[in-house]
């Protein structure tokens, strides 16, 4: 008899995921020989009630030997640190996003940087409550200490981060952004270079001074955005992964879809071309190194929610653009 094979999308490979981790019955599964992904890749093979993963898993296997005491949280629906300090946090994802989305892998990442161990499982946060005395026994043989859930945030908190290289447009517009927006909303802006005579001044333009400043610059910003508060933010923030760290952080703070990443896209060649400060004439000349662009790395976001390449778009466009995104258009 020819094998029977179940193509499984989304939720299904959702599912597999759970029912491999001994989180859900296999009952959850419809039956089959083999199950495979949308591209028609097997990953996992069925005889009776035992399934076998034909890949490796992400998720951290449940260990009921552990005996740390554990909290059951939704990521993104309360703020990173909100709870005591355990041994353990089991985060699920915030309602809207994925097990699979980069967010959640960031959200977890906020998480370790102030409670330690946390592990992911993919679980839909509707579910938390219900299942939070299950998955504590699953994965610990610890006190269940508390179920972190809080309503999503209300307020309509928001940060804009603009990215990109020196000269590209970043201050210009978020100045012009910030007027327009003042008669209407409580809005800080953070400027890359008034950040560094203040709030980062003694940090230098070395990758680790780098990071901590965009991470102070998104540590306020996501406060403002959690008191309902906006935010503009124009550091040059090179970093793919300090991005997502602010993003993360950001969201904890005020919500999925709380930050707008732009990158401000405009060519280096028209950057140097403006060089309005001078700094790339001294970068070219070697009296300045580790200049973002010329002898320091920039990583283009892929995860930009818009990008504005100034040489083309002027900045009262530009200022539209953002508030078209900010209204949710
Ligand atoms: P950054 O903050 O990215 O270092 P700045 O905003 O300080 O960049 O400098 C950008 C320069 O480019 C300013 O002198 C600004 O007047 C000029 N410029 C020309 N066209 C534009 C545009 N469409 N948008 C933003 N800036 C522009």
């Amino acid at each position: 008899m020819a094998e029977s094979v179940v193509t499984l999308h989304e939720d299904g490979l959702a599912l597999l995921d759970q029912v491999l981790l001994g989180l859900r019955a296999i009952d959850a599964l419809p039956v089959a020989d083999v199950y495979a992904d949308a591209e028609g890749t097997p990953v996992a093979n069925r005889e009776g009630d035992h399934l076998t993963a034909l890949r490796p898993s992400r998720w951290q296997r449940p260990d009921p030997a552990t005996t740390a005491p554990v909290v059951v949280a939704v990521a993104g629906q309360l703020p990173v640190g909100a709870l005591p300090t355990p041994d353990a946090i089991l985060l699920l994802p915030a309602g809207g996003v994925r097990a699979d989305d980069a967010r959640f892998t960031a959200w977890a990442q906020a998480w370790r940087a102030v409670a330690g161990t946390v592990i992911e499982v993919p679980i839909p946060p509707a579910e938390a409550v219900e299942r939070a005395t299950a998955l504590a026994a699953a994965y610990t043989s610890g006190e269940l200490l508390t179920i972190g859930t809080v309503d999503a945030p209300t307020g309509d908190g928001r940060v804009v981060l603009f990215t990109g290289l020196s000269g590209s447009g970043k201050s210009t517009i978020a100045r012009s952004l910030t007027a327009r927006l003042a008669g209407e909303r409580t809005v800080t802006l953070l400027d890359g270079d008034v950040v560094r005579t203040h709030l980062s001044k003694g940090l230098g333009f070395s990758r680790e001074d780098r990071d901590t400043n965009v991470r102070r610059i998104g540590w306020v910003a996501a406060e403002v955005a959690k008191h309902g508060g906006v935010a503009i933010c124009a550091p040059i923030a090179p970093y793919d992964e300090t991005r997502r760290w602010v993003r993360a952080l950001v969201e904890a703070a005020a919500g999925p879809g709380s930050m707008l990443l732009v990158w401000v896209s405009t060519p280096l060649e028209v950057c140097e071309g403006r060089d309005t400060k001078g700094l790339y004439a001294r970068a070219r000349a070697g009296q300045l190194t580790g200049f973002t662009g010329i002898d320091d790395p920039y990583e283009s976001p892929i995860d930009a929610d818009l990008v504005i390449d100034t040489n083309v778009v002027s900045v009262d466009d530009a200022v539209e653009q953002v508030l078209a995104r900010l209204a949710g258009a």
